[in-house]
């Protein structure tokens, strides 16, 4: 994959070592980092999804309702080819009501201007919309009183392609308990829609363990790929 200069200096920021040849690309790379931050039709004026974001806002399904400071929708373009799909909210997602906020957010916002994408161009969303609390896993029963939403979401954004990021977006996604050094690699497709699922690292475990970031870069070299033959 030719990598062009904004590329390349996305993968320095995931702290992915990259050859270059040598020259002065100072220049290019301020001005290729410049070009990234374009407008885009979001399409979230849309009457259903304003209906789908305050059902989620009121509901108390499931326990996590009573510790959350608010509920985090998801954010992005409704009209997106990409879904990125997490966890659940972190503490500084409760606090922001947005998800991948952070450090974490800030390395996802990296892996994908790797792959060309902009955070506003892709939609971000989470399997659980509440945070549990001191970041536990989620429970079974919370992830069948949610991911109705998620469902819902994906419904009618209808992305050409889904990346999972985490073990437990994966697993929960997928409805399989493989481990997540096994799901990558792979294509998966998420049932409703036969749309095709690609798995990875979430960022939060990259920024603990940097030496699987070459590997995320793998997988989303593979999403970009399947991405392309797509479209
Ligand atoms: S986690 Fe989901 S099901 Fe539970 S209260 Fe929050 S929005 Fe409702």
């Amino acid at each position: 994959m030719g990598l062009n200069i904004t590329q390349q200096c996305y993968l320095q920021k995931m702290g992915i070592d990259i050859y270059v040849p040598r020259q002065d690309h100072a220049a290019d790379v301020v001005a290729a980092i410049g070009q990234v931050h374009t407008p885009v039709d979001t399409g979230i004026d849309r009457p259903e999804w304003e209906s789908l974001r305050k059902q989620v806002a009121a509901c108390t399904k499931c326990e996590l309702h009573k510790g959350r400071i608010q509920t985090v929708f998801g954010v992005g373009n409704v009209n997106a080819d990409w879904m990125i799909i997490g966890e659940a909210p972190g503490r500084d997602e409760d606090q922001q009501g947005e998800p991948f906020v952070g450090r974490a957010g800030k390395l996802l916002n990296a892996m994908l201007h790797a792959i060309g994408l902009q955070r506003e161009q892709v939609f971000i969303a989470n399997i659980l919309k509440c945070r549990p609390p001191g970041n536990r896993d989620p429970r079974p029963e919370e992830v069948v009183c949610c991911e109705g939403y998620l469902k819902q979401q994906i419904a009618m954004i209808k992305p050409k392609i889904i990346l999972a990021v985490g073990r437990i977006a994966a697993q929960n996604l997928l409805k399989v308990d493989t481990p997540i050094g096994q799901m990558r690699g792979n294509r998966y497709e998420y049932p409703e829609g036969n749309i095709p699922v690609v798995v990875t690292y979430h960022p939060a475990y990259l920024l603990r363990s940097p030496g699987e970031k070459r590997k995320s870069w793998q997988d989303l070299q593979m999403a970009m790929k399947i991405y392309n033959s797509l479209i």
